[in-house]
C-alpha cells in the first residue's frame, strides 16, 4: 500500500478547502520561482527521471514527449489540458479539478515552462460545468495572486492560462479532435503524423496532456523525479488515482502506488465485491475500452501499463468496474458496443459501420439468437476495426468484444444452444 506521506493528492476527496490559500497550506506553490530558474532541460529531466507515464490512457512517457517539440523558434507554442474526461467508469480528474485545482494550475505552469509555452489551455468537457466554475475560479484566484500572467509566480516566465468548455462529445478526449474543437470545428481526429508536438493547436508546436499527468508534475519537481520512481515498479512508477465502481461496497476514488495487485485494491479501498469475493464474475480494469479479465485473472494480476497488457488487458484510465455474478455479462459489453457506436464520428468506413453491426449482433447474442459461426465472424470484424482506423476510437469500440469472446465464449454458445433448442421444441 501507498504510505501515506507519499500521497501527491491530499485534498482528493474535499475533506478541506480547494481555495488558495488553503492549496498552499498542503504545499501547493512552494517556491515554484525556484524550479523555473533550475531551467528547462533540468524539468524535462527529473520528469524522465521520474518515469512518468501519461495518465490519459496511453501511457506514453511524459518526459519523452515532451522532448519532442522543435527547437525554440519566433512561432507560439503551447500547453494543452485534456480534462475531457469522458471514458465510461473514470472520474479521477473530475477531483482534481473540484478539490485540488491549484495542483493542476501550478502544474501548467511547470509543464509550459518545460515546453517554452507561454499559453496555456485546458479543456474540460461539457457535463463538467460546476467543475469548468471551479477552476475558472481557482485561476481567477492565481491570477490575483500573482501566480499566473505576466511573471508567474515572480519566476520571471509569462503565463497565460485559459478554460475551454467543450460540448460533451466523447471523441474530443482524443488529442487532435479535442485541437479541432478548441480551434472551432467539429471534433473529428485528425490523420497523424504530422504530431500535435510538431503541428497542433493552430498549426503550431503543442503539447497535449492529461489532468492527472500535469497535476502530479510540481510535486515530482519538489521531491526529485528519483522518489517518484521509487515508488511502484519498473516502467510503471509513482502513483495513481484508481477509479473503484460497479459492484462493490464503497465505490471511490483512490490513489496507490501503481503495481498494486488488483483484488487489494478492492478489497482495502472499496470495501470489497458485493457478496463478497467469491460472488466476483469479471473486472474492466481500465476504463470500458479494455479488455474485461475473468475472476481467476482478476485474483493475481497487478495494476500497471506491464502486467495488464501481460493479460491482454491494459491500465487505460484505471477505472475499474466490478461486474458480480448477478451481471449479465454479453448484455452488459453489447451496452458498451452501443456507446461507441454513438461516439463513433464516422471518418473511417471500419468504425462508423463496424461499431454499429457489432453492438447489433451482441443484441441478438444475448438473447442466444445467433448462430454458434456468428462467434467467429464477430471477432473476425473487430479484428477488422482494431488498428484500420485514424484514432483509437476503433480500437477502443473492438476490444471489449474481443475480451468478451475471449473469456465468455462458453456463456455466449450456451446462450445461442439454449435458444435454438427452445425454438425447435416451441
Ligand atoms: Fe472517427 Fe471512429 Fe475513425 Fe476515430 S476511428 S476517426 S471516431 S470514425
Amino acid at each position: 500500500m501507498l504510505d501515506p506521506k507519499d500521497r501527491i493528492f491530499s485534498n482528493l476527496h474535499g475533506q478541506e478547502s480547494w481555495n488558495l490559500s488553503q492549496a498552499q497550506k498542503r504545499g501547493d506553490w512552494d517556491k515554484t520561482a525556484q524550479l523555473i530558474k533550475k531551467g528547462h532541460a533540468w524539468i524535462i529531466q527529473e520528469v524522465k527521471d521520474s518515469g512518468l507515464r501519461g495518465r490519459g490512457g496511453a501511457g506514453f512517457p511524459t518526459g519523452l514527449k515532451w522532448s519532442f517539440m522543435p527547437p525554440v523558434d519566433d512561432r507560439p507554442r503551447y500547453l494543452v489540458v485534456n480534462a475531457d474526461e469522458s471514458e465510461p467508469g473514470t472520474c479521477k480528474d473530475r477531483d482534481i479539478l473540484r478539490h485540488e485545482p491549484q495542483k493542476l494550475i501550478e502544474g501548467c505552469l511547470l509543464s509550459a515552462f518545460a515546453i517554452s509555452a507561454h499559453v496555456g489551455y485546458i479543456y474540460v468537457r461539457g457535463e463538467f460545468y460546476r467543475e469548468a466554475e471551479r477552476l475558472q475560479q481557482a485561476i481567477d484566484e492565481a491570477y490575483a495572486a500573482g501566480l499566473l500572467g505576466k511573471n508567474a509566480a515572480g519566476s520571471g516566465w509569462d503565463f497565460d492560462l485559459y478554460v475551454h468548455r467543450g460540448a460533451g462529445a466523447y471523441i474530443c478526449g482524443e488529442e487532435t479532435a479535442l485541437l479541432e474543437s478548441l480551434e472551432g470545428r467539429k471534433g473529428q481526429p485528425r490523420l497523424k503524423p504530422p504530431f500535435p508536438a510538431v503541428m497542433g493547436l493552430w498549426g503550431y508546436p503543442t503539447i497535449i496532456n492529461n489532468v492527472e499527468t500535469i497535476a502530479v508534475v510540481p510535486t515530482i519537481l519538489r521531491r526529485s523525479g528519483a522518489w517518484f520512481a521509487g515508488i511502484g515498479k519498473a516502467n510503471n512508477t509513482g502513483t495513481k488515482i484508481f477509479c473503484i465502481s460497479g459492484h462493490v461496497n464503497t465505490p471511490c476514488n483512490v490513489e496507490e502506488a501503481m503495481g498494486i495487485p488488483l483484488k487489494e485494491l478492492i478489497e482495502k479501498h472499496a470495501g470489497g465485491v458485493r457478496g463478497g469475493w467469491d460472488n466476483l464474475l469479471a473486472i474492466i480494469p481500465g476504463g470500458s475500452s479494455v479488455p474485461l479479465l475473468p475472476k481467476e485473472i482478476c485474483e493475481t494480476v497487478t495494476m500497471d501499463f506491464d502486467s495488464l497488457r501481460s493479460v491482454q488487458s491494459g491500465l487505460g484510465t484505471a477505472a475499474v468496474i466490478v461486474m458480480d455474478r448477478s451481471t449479465d455479462i454479453v448484455k452488459a459489453i453489447a451496452r458498451l458496443s452501443k456507446f461507441y457506436m454513438h461516439e463513433s464520428c464516422g471518418q473511417c468506413t471500419p468504425c462508423r459501420e463496424g461499431t454499429g453491426w457489432m453492438w447489433r449482433v451482441l443484441e441478438r447474442m444475448a438473447i442466444g439468437n445467433a448462430k454458434i459461426s456468428d462467434i467467429d465472424d464477430l471477432l473476425d470484424v473487430s479484428r477488422q476495426i482494431e488498428g484500420h482506423t485514424i484514432c483509437a476510437l476503433g480500437d477502443a469500440a473492438a476490444w471489449p468484444v474481443q475480451g468478451l469472446i475471449r473469456h465468455f465464449r462458453p456463456e455466449i454458445e450456451r446462450r445461442i444452444t439454449a435458444y435454438t433448442q427452445g425454438n425447435a421444441h416451441a
